[in-house]
């Protein structure tokens, strides 16, 4: 049964690629190439594939399999807050310019 939740929480959300400028100003990465492991459920996939939900006072990646956190960003006056809580230790690659 879809529910007005359900229905609200789709028309949100956006991929991985719609953070992508905003992380790689923050970490000097291209975070959309990234092979990551979801800590919550163990799928592995590309960050660019992540749930991103951007309407809230800072961003929210989710894992498109479990809905598991992987990331949060949370900014204010005094700076951001980037935490990483969703990602397996076994980051497969990066490639940074
Ligand atoms: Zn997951």
């Amino acid at each position: 049964m879809i529910t007005d939740t359900d229905t609200i929480d789709r028309a949100l959300r956006l991929d991985g690629n719609a953070v992508a400028g905003e992380l790689q100003m923050l970490l000097n990465l291209d975070v959309t190439i990234l092979q990551m492991t979801c800590s919550h459920c163990h799928k592995e996939g590309i960050f660019a594939n992540l749930l991103a939900y951007v309407r809230g006072p800072g961003l929210v990646l989710r894992c498109p399999t479990c809905d598991g956190l992987i990331l949060q960003l949370v900014k204010s006056p005094s700076g951001s807050i980037l935490t990483v809580e969703g990602l397996a230790a076994d980051i497969k690659s990066t490639i940074i310019p």
